[in-house]
């Protein structure tokens, strides 16, 4: 008998529903067990190689070449293929670039290993002249926004996931929201005069032009855009509501969004559209030099995906944009190859 079983032995004769419990309890074990075992990231931080405090900059002596890739090869293990092979570009302060492939040509991988969620096999990633492997994991992911394919929430308000740590005023939460046209100009407008001064409120938030008269025609993104999903202009009347997606689970149909409004685990009360529109706002707050954007590809309603390409072409002016997916490609991403169009 071995010495698990042994251990056990005055468990065998309790009754059922503790007999469940304890094996529910012993897998639990046997899965800490196993995460034991599993490969580590590489270090959060890096002592002796900590990035400058203002790294990556646009306007640094690397501009011209702020993401650089080269001879790039990643393996997701080492006995499984190369999904990039050879892949080498360079890109600009700035620069907004869609990746173009089929699915499963590596857009993602690409997006991935921008973030060190895999590393290269061979080849090398420089954003602003620092190879990004001689930097730790945290360094590198705090100073770049990455907005994954399938973006989640976490449990708390939408200001919570727009600014966790309190760094923005309400203001700019709410600018940021406008922008990505999860609320309506008159909403606003009004709950901008309407709020008390921000507890966070150091920063002024920036004016935005409206662009309304400017909206993209949306008939080109569509073969046969019906009167029920195109919604041509900026921040069309139902802009401000959640439960129109057949994703979105709220019975009661539509949830006004505001900072307050709750979100729950993984934002599964949303859309995978809307979280993305969200994961847009959290990145529009933060300015980061460089933004990654892995856009979703399936299960996005017109209207949303309208939103979402138009946020792609009329902000992130100061970043540099990666996009994959995008409708405006400059790369194209094959199997084997990365080429400037
Ligand atoms: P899509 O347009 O569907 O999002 P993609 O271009 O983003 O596709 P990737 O997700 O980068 O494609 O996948 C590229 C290849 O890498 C695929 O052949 C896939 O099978 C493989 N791959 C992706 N993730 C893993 C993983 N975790 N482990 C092993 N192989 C993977
Ligand atoms: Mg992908």
């Amino acid at each position: 008998m071995s010495a698990r079983a042994y251990a056990l032995w005055p468990y065998f004769n309790i009754d059922g529903s503790r007999r469940t419990q304890l094996e529910l309890d012993l897998n639990s074990v046997e899965r800490v067990v196993e995460y034991l075992d599993l490969p580590q990231e590489p270090p959060a931080t890096i002592e002796n190689a900590r990035p400058p405090a203002h790294w990556p900059s646009s306007l640094g002596p690397n501009e011209g070449q702020l993401l650089e890739v080269r001879d790039l090869e990643v393996k997701y293990a080492p006995d499984l293929p190369a999904v990039l092979h050879d892949v080498s570009f360079k890109l600009k302060a700035r620069e907004r670039v869609g990746l173009l492939g089929r699915t499963g040509s590596g857009k993602s991988t690409l997006a991935m290993s921008i973030l060190r969620f895999v590393d290269p096999a061979k080849g090398q990633i420089l954003i602003d002249g620092i190879d990004i492997t001689s930097i730790g994991v945290q360094d590198l992911r705090s100073r770049l926004t990455f907005i994954p394919q399938d973006a989640t929430l976490f449990s708390g308000t939408i200001r919570d996931n727009l600014d966790p740590f309190g760094d923005y005023s309400d203001e700019e939460c709410l600018d940021a929201l406008y922008r990505v046209q999860m609320i309506t100009q008159s909403e606003h407008e009004s709950r901008r005069s309407s709020r008390p001064a921000s507890v966070h409120g150091l920063r002024i938030p920036v004016p935005r032009e409206e662009t309304d008269a400017t909206a993209v025609d949306p008939s080109h993104l569509t073969p046969n855009p019906t009167a029920d999903d195109a919604s041509p202009s900026r921040a069309p009347s139902d802009s401000t509501t959640v439960g129109n997606g057949a994703d979105t689970p709220s019975a009661a149909g539509a949830i006004k969004i505001s900072l307050s409004t709750e979100v729950s685990a993984g934002g599964l009360n949303f859309s995978a559209g809307q979280r993305q529109l969200l994961a847009m706002a959290r990145a529009l707050l933060r300015q980061s030099a460089v933004v990654v954007l892995d856009e979703a590809t399936s299960s996005i309603d017109f209207a949303t995906d309208f939103k979402i390409q138009q946020t792609i072409r009329e902000e992130f002016n100061n970043s540099l944009l990666l996009t994959g997916a995008s409708s405006s490609p400059l790369l194209s991403l094959s199997s084997a190859l990365t080429q400037p169009y």
